[in-house]
């Protein structure tokens, strides 16, 4: 249990109806009470149940009217002793209350402090803190259904029945190194590959699941590309069309490169009309165009916009240029025109690359593009299944995964019983059974002030 008590304010900064200011730690009502005035002291008011009041600084100044409630420990979002007053909205109340507490002793929390603390005291395992994050950071209902899923413990239950049956097998394996002389007969690599098998194929489908699920939250992030006037921003409002978008303009030189964001099957598509790649007139547009190649190297997927009423130009190679080596997809817009775009020549300079035939104007395709883009991210259809999990959560499972495979192809045991034991650490680090203290730094710091 932590010696002393934090404090921060857990609602979002501005204006709004209320805000809450959060204690946590052995002197959290105490604390409260000391500015809190009401007909009987929160101490004294049952746990859990909130009590109307007002709030006055140390100095007897009022600030607020307002509404408290504490919490007992272990029955508290970090298992310790806990007081939240929720003031008015606005950031004076807020702040002069939050100034107050600490002016009597409590300690500014850091961001994520009372996740940490909910871990540390045991009441959550890692996997549910980092949902936390998953939750505050959902942008659809699939999103937050499958943080909801893992802070209710149902992907950290899956690693951990994983890491236990991998702890078993190792155990088989290193006993038998361990005690030669005790006459253990040590496995033959035939006998362990049916069960490795298995448990490849489980955190492999963990991994996808999770690897999923971190494309519910943070969306696909798509670039549309073409020289100029083949319809991009056309295109754009195309597919904003009849959807909910909220769209942001990320300050350019020449041009502002437009953000948009909508859903589609739950999945948040982020659209960033870049300029048009073109040989620069001169040092501001160079500059304009060095920040669309920025957007076009940081998508996942690139659309490339071609005039179907037009012959493939020069312009249209110097696009050509820029996307080699890259994914992308080709849109054949304007298609409502007559075509003069030479496709089977495109189409045997760029084999197995889709071609769409799209309309901005008629919207012919859109319904498929929006389709095919989050058809070419999820690996077939399992969203539904997603779990929530944080990046680096998805990297302990492909390692954990890649070490199993790697144990298959082992020649000897002991190359198997390494790759083993890894990969159990990689599932262990996932559930924050063997973390350090590093790593606790580096999870909780991406948490918000309050959290
Ligand atoms: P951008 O420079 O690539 O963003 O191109 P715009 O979206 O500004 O479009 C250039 C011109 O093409 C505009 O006059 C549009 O109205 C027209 N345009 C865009 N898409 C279509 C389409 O599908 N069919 C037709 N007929 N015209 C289109």
């Amino acid at each position: 249990m932590n010696e002393d008590t934090i404090a921060a304010v857990s609602t979002a900064w501005g204006e709004s109806g209320i805000a809450i200011i959060r204690l946590s730690g052995p002197d959290s009502v105490f604390l409260a009470d000391r500015l809190f005035k009401s007909s009987s002291t929160l101490a004294a008011n049952p746990a859990r149940s909130m009590r109307y009041g007002h709030i006055l600084d140390p100095a007897g100044e009022f600030i607020d009217e307002v509404l408290a409630v504490r919490f007992e420990g272990p029955h508290s979002y970090t298992g310790e002793d806990m007081a939240e007053i929720h003031c008015h909205g606005g950031t004076m109340a807020a702040r002069k209350t939050l100034e107050s507490l600490l002016e009597l002793g409590a300690r500014l929390a850091e961001p994520g402090e009372f996740t940490r603390r909910a871990f540390l005291n045991g009441r959550i395992d890692l996997a549910q803190a980092e949902s936390v994050l998953g939750i505050i950071r959902a942008r659809s209902d699939k999103a937050l259904s499958s943080a909801a899923r893992s802070l209710r413990g149902e992907l950290s239950s899956s690693v951990r029945a994983l890491r236990d049956r991998l702890l078993a097998l190792s155990a088989i394996l290193e006993a038998s190194f361990d005690f030669p002389e005790e006459d253990v007969p040590l496995p033959q690599l035939a006998e362990i590959t049916p069960d490795l098998t298995r448990l490849q194929n489980e955190a492999e489908s963990l991994f996808r699941r999770c690897r999923d699920g971190q494309i519910l939250r943070e969306g696909v992030r798509v670039a549309i590309v073409g020289c100029p006037n083949v319809g991009k921003s056309s295109l754009l409002n195309a597919l904003l069309q009849e959807s909910r978008a909220i769209v942001t303009a990320i300050p350019g030189t020449t041009r502002d490169i437009i953000e948009a964001v909508l859903t589609h099957r739950g999945v948040p598509i982020r659209l960033a009309d870049t300029a048009g790649i073109r040989t620069p007139a001169d040092l501001i547009e160079e500059a304009g165009i060095a920040q669309t190649l920025t957007a076009l190297r940081e998508s996942d997927i690139k659309l490339w916009v071609l005039d179907g009423s037009r012959p493939f130009g020069p312009e249209d190679r110097l696009v050509e240029e820029q996307l080699k080596g890259e994914r992308f997809l080709v849109l054949i817009n304007k298609t409502d025109l007559p075509q003069s775009l030479d496709l089977d020549r495109f189409g045997d300079l760029h084999p197995g690359i889709r071609c769409l035939p799209v309309s901005a104007k008629t919207g012919k395709g859109i319904e498929e593009l929006k389709e095919e883009i989050v058809l070419s991210v999820s690996s077939g259809g399992i969203l539904e299944e997603a779990c929530n999990a944080t990046a680096r959560q998805v990297e302990e499972l492909r390692a954990a995964s890649a070490l199993l495979s790697e144990a298959l192809q082992a020649r000897s045991l002991d190359v198997a019983a390494n790759c083993l034991r890894d990969s159990r650490l990689a599932l262990e680090r996932f559930l924050g059974i063997s973390a350090d203290t590093d790593l606790l730094d580096l999870i909780f710091s991406q948490f918000c002030l309050g959290k």
